[in-house]
């Protein structure tokens, strides 16, 4: 009986882990397919200076729609393209066109902003990346002050001595570094000084239940207290709400992006954005503001 049943669970089982593998490797051909015909694109979220309601930046994010109009989100796509190798040529298409999309941006003369890129911790793990960074700024014209490389705690935690002469070599070039999802990963905190970083991005989830949430609200201020004492920048993700908005001013935190200023947006969607919303336009900014 007991055989029985182990059997069972095993072909149960079984049959689990193949209907998962099937998944997993139509996912990835359709991928590998996406890539060729061009179903990945880029949305922007606006990065906004808290204290003015003016655009500083933008987050580059990766979107896939595919043929049939369905689309997956990034959450799903890009731990698949980290298993299969793929992210290499996606994570340079993104960087690449992020580049291009924010030297384009200023030809056509809007203001100077920062390209903020997520650098999944494969592509950082590559002896060629600081080399694949400098000659996509060399192509695309983009000066390396107007690009921001987001990595995560736990990508730089899993080489860190190679990582603190990477970060280096890459703060050479001239570019910014932030560290992105902070608090959800390694709680080391003694990497924060080992590491040439100028930004802190205060992961959503510590943002979602302040002001009222007393966890929250506690470490959100402990954070950014911290960040500043370390000379860090800090800026807080996932703010939806004026409450938000208001405690992370209080708490001096100068930058953050959010649903309550802008969801991603398509690139010519984003460049209105930035026309309503910079510190050159204030006419606009103040007739169509949603936000002070
Ligand atoms: P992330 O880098 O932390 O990006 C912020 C995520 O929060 C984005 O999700 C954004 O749409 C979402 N978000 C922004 N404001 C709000 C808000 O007010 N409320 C809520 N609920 N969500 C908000 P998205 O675009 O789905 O991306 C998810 C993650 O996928 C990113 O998290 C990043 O880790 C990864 N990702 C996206 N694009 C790339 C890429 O080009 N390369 C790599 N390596 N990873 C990427
Ligand atoms: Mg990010
Ligand atoms: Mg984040
Ligand atoms: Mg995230």
């Amino acid at each position: 009986q007991a055989k029985a049943h182990s059997k069972n669970s095993y072909q149960y089982f079984c049959r689990e882990i193949n209907a998962a593998t099937q998944d997993q490797l139509a996912l990835e051909a359709a991928m590998r397919r996406g890539i060729d015909e061009g179903e990945f694109s880029l949305h922007y979220q606006p990065l906004i200076d808290l204290f003015s309601g003016t655009v500083i930046g933008a987050e580059a994010l990766l979107r896939w729609t595919r043929a049939d109009g369905s689309s997956i989100p990034p959450d799903r796509f890009i731990p698949v393209a980290e298993e299969n190798g793929l992210i290499h040529p996606l994570g340079q298409w993104a960087l690449r066109e992020a580049c291009r999309q924010n030297r384009a941006w200023q030809e056509a003369g809007y203001p100077r902003i920062k390209m903020a890129v997520n650098i999944s911790g494969f592509q950082l793990r590559r002896s060629d990346f600081v080399p694949l960074v400098g000659s996509i700024l060399l192509e695309t014209g983009l000066r390396p002050g107007d690009l921001e490389l987001e990595l995560t705690e736990s990508s730089l935690m899993e080489n860190s001595e190679v990582n603190v002469l990477r970060l280096h070599a890459l703060k050479a070039l001239g570019v910014s570094l932030s560290i992105d999802d902070f608090g959800t990963g390694y709680s080391s905190l003694s990497y924060l000084k080992r590491f040439p970083l100028d930004v802190l991005k205060i992961d959503r989830s510590f943002i979602t239940d302040v002001p009222r949430g007393e966890h929250d609200r506690v470490i959100t201020e402990a954070i950014i207290a911290m960040a500043h004492r370390l000379g860090l920048k800090v800026l807080a993700e996932g703010i939806e709400t004026a409450d938000q908005l208001l405690f992370l001013k209080r708490h001096r935190c100068a930058m953050g992006q959010g649903h309550f200023f802008s969801e991603p947006l398509p690139a010519g969607e984003f460049a209105r954005f930035l026309g309503h919303h910079s510190r050159l336009c204030p006419r606009s900014s103040t007739s169509s503001g949603s936000y002070d």
